[in-house]
């Protein structure tokens, strides 16, 4: 859609279109008109230069998706059956599926209150209290498993606090695989994630800062994690003239076609960025004023993109809680959405073990995401904004009457 186009008051807000311009077309056409569209070809090697330049690391590699990149990952972190992972609860579902997906069990992290990021002394006190060294290996002496891993999620554009939980995570020598799905762009303490722990994932859904159609990647600086992280997503081929296979690999690459947009995509990257934060600070400045709206706290160790701008309502000051401001917004036809239901919750990982503190249950009834598409015009975000206070002066007003 043309950002020219005034937009009518009653057409549907979008919660996050993917903004497709620059030379997509272009890079596009050039696959199609050289049949090289499959898993192999210039735009691929030129995508994953570009992506280890953007996230500050020696070697990216491409694959289908920020799920592959996890599943990945872990293998590569050495995650084996029956390990134990720490994994941020408050996340979308596919960083608890990688871990189930390797065998191994979740234990759900409570988030912090302000920044809403996995809660890193909850992880300090649960290593410390429950946990020991042996062998060259974390031991949970309650379960007697080992504890492999931790995947730190950067939810909603917004860093983890990076370096006390890469502390406490050498101190007891567990792999650190950052899902970075979310955080493209992101930085802490001025250096990009995806490039703080061993491994780092992003993803290049439709829904994400920069798209591919699907994709994500895998980042790290370690050239022979790099190399086997190739060989594991090619179907581990061993011999490409006979078609011996060593392992059991996957075919998680990513094609030439994808990653052409994906060119495209990151050529604008800093473009999205500078429209993201331009448009949080008008969100933020505004929704601050609303009673009962309460936002992300951003860190000074934060540098983020906004990918999603999300409230939490107090529904006592708002005049509603959130699920009847979602309907209310439904109804004037802009697109909102609470977060993810936290996977200490979700059916699909019933039985896991989690470190909680309420606060991600809140967060999960509290809050609402709301429209956050790069190309989001500023009449749009106006109608975003004068929808909350009129929904809140709408609903204090019943509540007094009521009273
Ligand atoms: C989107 C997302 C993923 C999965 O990425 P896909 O590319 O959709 O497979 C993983 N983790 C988080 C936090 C995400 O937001």
């Amino acid at each position: 859609m043309s950002r020219e186009t005034p937009t009518p008051a009653s057409s549907p807000i979008p919660l996050y279109n993917p903004e497709i311009g620059g030379n997509a077309w272009n890079y596009v056409k050039e696959c199609l008109d050289t049949a090289w569209v499959s898993s192999a070809g210039a735009f691929v090697d030129r995508f994953e230069a570009m992506l280890a330049e953007r996230a500050g690391v020696k070697h990216a590699v491409a694959v289908a998706s920020g799920t592959a990149a996890l599943h990945t990952s872990l293998l590569l972190a050495g995650v084996q059956p029956e390990d134990e992972v720490l994994v941020s609860t408050l996340t979308f579902i596919a960083s608890a599926n990688a871990i189930r997906y390797c065998g191994a069990r979740p234990i759900f992290v409570d988030a912090e209150p302000r920044s809403w990021q996995i809660d890193v002394e909850l992880v300090r006190s649960f290593l410390e209290r429950d946990c020991e060294r042996r062998d060259g290996r974390c031991l949970h002496r309650r379960t007697g498993r080992r504890v492999a891993a931790i995947i730190p999620v950067h939810v909603l554009g917004h860093p983890v606090d990076l370096e006390p939980l890469l502390e406490i995570a050498r101190a007891f020598g567990l792999a650190v695989v950052e899902d970075a799905a979310e955080g493209v762009g992101v930085k802490y303490n001025g250096r990009p994630v995806g490039g703080w722990g061993d491994i780092g994932c992003f993803s290049f859904n439709g829904n994400k800062l920069i798209t591919t159609g699907g994709g994500g990647a895998i980042l790290t600086n370690d050239a022979a994690l790099a190399a086997r992280a190739r060989y594991l997503t090619t179907q581990a081929k061993d011999d490409a003239v006979n078609y011996v296979h060593n392992e059991v690999g996957f075919n998680y690459r990513l094609t030439n076609l994808q990653a052409a947009l994906g060119c495209a995509q990151l050529e604008s990257v800093d473009r999205f960025i500078a429209e993201k934060r331009s448009a949080a600070a008008v969100y933020r400045e505004a929704l601050s004023l609303i009673p009962g709206v309460q936002l992300q706290e951003i860190s000074p160790k934060a540098f983020c993109t906004f990918w999603l701008n999300t409230i939490r309502i107090d529904a006592a000051k708002f005049g509603c809680d959130s699920r009847t401001a979602l309907a209310e917004l439904g109804r004037r036809r802009i697109q909102a959405r609470p977060l993810w239901q936290p996977m200490h919750q979700s059916p699909a990982h019933q039985g896991a073990q989690s470190l909680l503190t309420g606060v991600a249950d809140r967060l999960f009834e509290e809050c609402l995401s709301l429209p956050s598409s790069v190309g989001l015009t500023r009449e749009d975000q106006v109608r975003v904004i004068e929808a909350l206070g009129e929904i809140s002066e709408q609903f204090r007003g019943s509540s007094r009457a009521a009273a």
